[in-house]
């Protein structure tokens, strides 16, 4: 009996890789030697910043940092992370039960219906949205109800619009705001309306907050400034994209005790903690959240948003100025779909986008451009796109 092609079923249940096709046509087009532009990938182009790799070269000197970091992450850290809550949102957050140091977000996001969700449940996932909800829920054994996220409601989900079994059956519900794809954001009056929808129903609500501190408008209130959120939510933070860290893997969830406790004693069977290094340079991210290098960064995309929804607009597309996030979540043409619309830009432009059905069939109709391409080149991408018959 052989055993090397055994896969386990659970892995038939995600949902199908519908970048596949984009993926090859880019990397034909790289090996053919054409000048791609990519506004595909959600990693930022920018380094660190450069006070945040000044103390991590100091912290990875110091021996204390080498063995083993157990538990919830260092009490600094989580100090850091509770004092920046406290500065940013006024919420008070009591580092010892409250706040946990992730490998990432998307590591506790991955995690969490392993910590609060059984067999049989279902999980309330946005559409549009990040594939790991879906995952995670799989991995769970749970399955997933979608709450479309249209245009026409800011691409906030229609509580009311969720039935009643399935309100009774559900014990998760995932929202993302700032969101990616579609870099909407949700006022504190929806996050007081999903507090009330959950605490009504006994419902968790994991509030995925990767993109909170990337913006450029008024700044997004957290889900827990609303009374008695953390009975009902938990939220999580990441460092990856507001200083250019996506390759250290370091975020936090925070909320009620319970919550963070059930997906601390998860985690507890499965990793051994952050570096303590990387949670020593993150202190310094946190302790310094005002940073110049920070401010800058955001001057960068907020002038690359500009160029980019100015010189769509020009072409006759329907951009947008998002507030937060660095996505522009764009309309296709006219009779196109998004998969024709980034294959044709693909092979006639030599631009990468992200056709908007990977992120589910309610991101069918819009492409996504990330903001991680220079000035120069959003130009350069737009002359191409110029070109383009529709
Ligand atoms: C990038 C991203 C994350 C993950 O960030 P990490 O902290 O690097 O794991 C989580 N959620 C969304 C929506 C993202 O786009």
């Amino acid at each position: 009996m052989t055993v090397t092609n055994r896969r386990a079923k659970r892995l038939e249940q995600l949902p199908p890789y519908l970048f596949i096709e984009i993926d090859r046509a880019k990397e034909e087009a790289i090996a053919a030697g054409r000048d791609v532009i990519d506004f595909g990938v959600g990693d930022p182009d920018l380094p660190t910043m450069r006070f945040i790799v000044d103390r991590m070269a100091e912290a990875i000197r110091d021996p204390k940092n080498h063995p083993y970091s157990l538990g919830r992450g260092t009490l600094a850290f989580r100090r850091a992370a509770a004092a920046f809550f406290q500065r940013r949102f006024g919420v008070e957050l009591d580092p010892a039960t409250e706040v946990l140091a992730l490998l990432g977000s998307k590591e506790g996001i991955g995690h969490l219906p392993l910590a609060a969700v059984n067999p049989g449940d279902v999980v309330l996932t946005p559409e549009p949205g990040y594939p790991v909800y879906v995952c995670s829920a799989v991995f769970a054994g749970a399955t997933c109800h979608v709450m479309p996220l249209e245009a026409d409601n800011g691409f906030l989900p229609v509580l009311e619009d969720i039935p009643a079994h399935v309100r009774q059956a559900a014990s998760l519900m995932w929202l993302n705001y700032p969101n990616n794809p579609t870099s909407a954001c949700a006022p504190l009056s929806f996050c007081e309306e999903a507090v009330a929808f959950a605490r009504e129903h006994g419902i968790l609500i994991a509030q995925d907050a990767a993109y909170s501190e990337l913006y450029f408008g008024p700044p997004s209130p957290s889900f827990l400034q609303v009374d008695g959120a953390k009975d009902v939510c938990v939220e999580f933070h990441s460092l990856s994209k507001t200083y250019n860290m996506t390759g250290w893997r370091i975020g936090f969830a925070v909320g009620g005790a319970d919550t963070v406790s059930a997906l601390a004693a998860v985690k507890g069977n499965l990793d051994s903690g952050v570096f303590g290094a990387v949670q020593e340079a993150a202190c310094a991210a946190l302790d310094n959240s005002d940073h110049v290098e920070v401010r800058a960064m955001l001057d960068i995309y907020r002038r690359r948003r500009d160029v980019l929804a100015d010189g769509l607009t020009r072409l006759n597309w329907k951009a947008n100025r998002p507030d937060a996030t660095f996505y522009l979540w764009v309309p296709c043409p006219q009779g196109y779909d998004s998969m024709t619309t980034a294959k044709r830009i693909l092979d006639e432009a030599d631009v990468v986008v992200v056709p908007g059905v990977g992120f589910g069939r309610c991101g069918e109709g819009f492409v996504r451009f990330a903001l991680a391409v220079d000035e120069g080149r959003i130009r350069e991408a737009l002359d191409r796109l110029g070109r383009i018959e529709w």
